[in-house]
C-alpha cells in the first residue's frame, strides 16, 4: 500500500482524496490517499516526516506551495518558473522533488474542451500562486496579448515582469481596462481570483466580454460559478469552471508519482456528478 497525502489548511473540503482514490480503482493501484491539515510553523517537519515514514507522494495546497517550493532539493521547470509547489515526491536517489501540475491541468482542460489560445487576445484576472502557476501554459500558446489585472496592482505587473521573457504580457490594476484603448472584448478572460468562493465578481466591466468570448472559471461549484454566470450573461461563447483542471492536475500528480496516466473525462463527469448530489 502506497501512501499519499495533500496537506494545507484548511484542507478539509479537499475533492484530492476522492479523486485520487477513483484514480486507483481506475489503474488498480493500491494506495491510500489523505487529506491532513498542518499548522502553518509545522509544515516543513511534517513534510519531512512524512516522507521519512515512506510516503510516496504529497500534494500541496494553499497556503504552503511556496514553502514546498523553498523546501523541495530538485524543481521541475515548472515549478521553478512558477515560484510554487503542488507536487512533492522523492527521486531515486532521495532528493526531494517539487513540480507544479496546475498549469499543465488547466491547459489540458482548455484543449480538451476545444478552447485555442494562440494568437488570441486574453485577460486574467488575478495574481494569485494559481496565476503564477498557469502562466508559463498560457504563454507557451503564444496568445496575441496576455493582461494580468488584479486588485493590488504591484502583483500583477510584478508577475508581467517576471514572465516578459516567455511572450506579450503586462499587468497592472483594473484601471487599466478604462485608462487605455485596449477595452476592445477578449477572447479570453481567465478568472484566478479568489473572490468566486463567497459568490463575488472580480470588478470587470462587461465591454470586456463578446459573443466570441471564451471564460474560464478556477472556481468550481454544484452548478454553474457567479463568474461563469456573468460571462454568460454577458452572452460569452463558453464559459468553463476550474473542475476539469483539478482532476487534470491531480492526473498530472499521479502520472509523477506512479507512471500511469489515469483517464480524465470518467472522473469529471462522476466529480460533477457527485457536487451536483452534495
Ligand atoms: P491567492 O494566492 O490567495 O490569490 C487570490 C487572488 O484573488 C489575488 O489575486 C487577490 O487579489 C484576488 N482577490 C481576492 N479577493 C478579491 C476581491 N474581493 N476582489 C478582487 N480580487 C480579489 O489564491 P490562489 O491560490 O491564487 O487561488 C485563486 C483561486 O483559484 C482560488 O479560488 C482557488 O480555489 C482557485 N484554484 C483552483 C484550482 C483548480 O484546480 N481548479 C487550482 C488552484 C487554485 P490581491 O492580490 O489584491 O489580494
Amino acid at each position: 500500500m502506497d501512501h499519499y497525502a495533500v496537506f494545507g489548511n484548511p484542507v478539509k473540503h479537499s475533492r484530492s482524496p476522492w479523486i485520487h482514490t477513483q484514480f486507483a480503482a481506475q489503474t488498480g493501484a493500491e494506495l491510500d490517499y489523505r487529506a491532513q491539515e498542518v499548522a502553518a510553523e509545522q509544515f516543513e517537519q511534517q513534510v519531512l516526516a512524512f516522507f521519512g515514514r515512506g510516503g510516496a507522494g504529497l500534494n500541496i495546497t494553499v497556503p504552503f506551495k511556496e514553502q514546498a517550493h523553498d523546501l523541495a532539493q530538485v524543481l521541475s521547470d515548472a515549478a521553478r518558473v512558477a515560484g510554487a509547489v503542488n507536487t512533492l515526491y522523492q527521486d531515486d536517489d532521495g532528493r526531494l522533488v517539487g513540480d507544479n501540475t496546475d498549469g499543465v491541468g488547466m491547459l489540458r482542460d482548455i484543449l480538451q474542451n476545444g478552447g485555442v489560445l494562440r494568437q488570441r487576445r486574453i485577460l486574467v484576472v488575478g495574481a494569485g500562486g494559481a496565476v503564477r502557476g498557469v502562466l508559463p501554459n498560457l504563454l507557451a500558446e503564444q496568445p496575441a496579448e496576455l493582461l494580468i489585472l488584479n486588485r493590488t496592482a504591484d502583483r500583477a505587473s510584478a508577475l508581467a515582469d517576471r514572465f516578459r521573457d516567455l511572450g506579450p504580457v503586462r499587468g497592472g490594476g483594473y484601471d487599466l481596462l478604462t485608462n487605455s484603448p485596449a477595452t476592445a472584448p477578449f477572447d479570453w478572460i481567465i478568472n484566478g481570483t479568489s473572490v468566486g468562493l463567497s459568490g463575488g465578481l472580480p470588478p470587470l466591466p462587461a465591454s470586456v466580454v463578446a459573443p466570441h468570448t471564451w471564460s474560464y472559471d478556477m472556481v468550481y461549484g454544484p452548478g454553474q460559478t457567479a463568474f461563469q454566470q456573468w460571462c454568460v450573461d454577458n452572452a460569452a461563447a463558453r464559459a468553463l469552471d476550474g473542475l476539469g483542471m483539478l482532476v487534470e492536475q491531480a492526473a498530472e500528480a499521479f502520472f509523477l508519482w506512479r507512471g500511469v496516466r489515469p483517464q480524465t473525462a470518467p472522473v469529471i463527469a462522476a466529480l460533477r456528478q457527485e457536487l451536483a448530489v452534495g
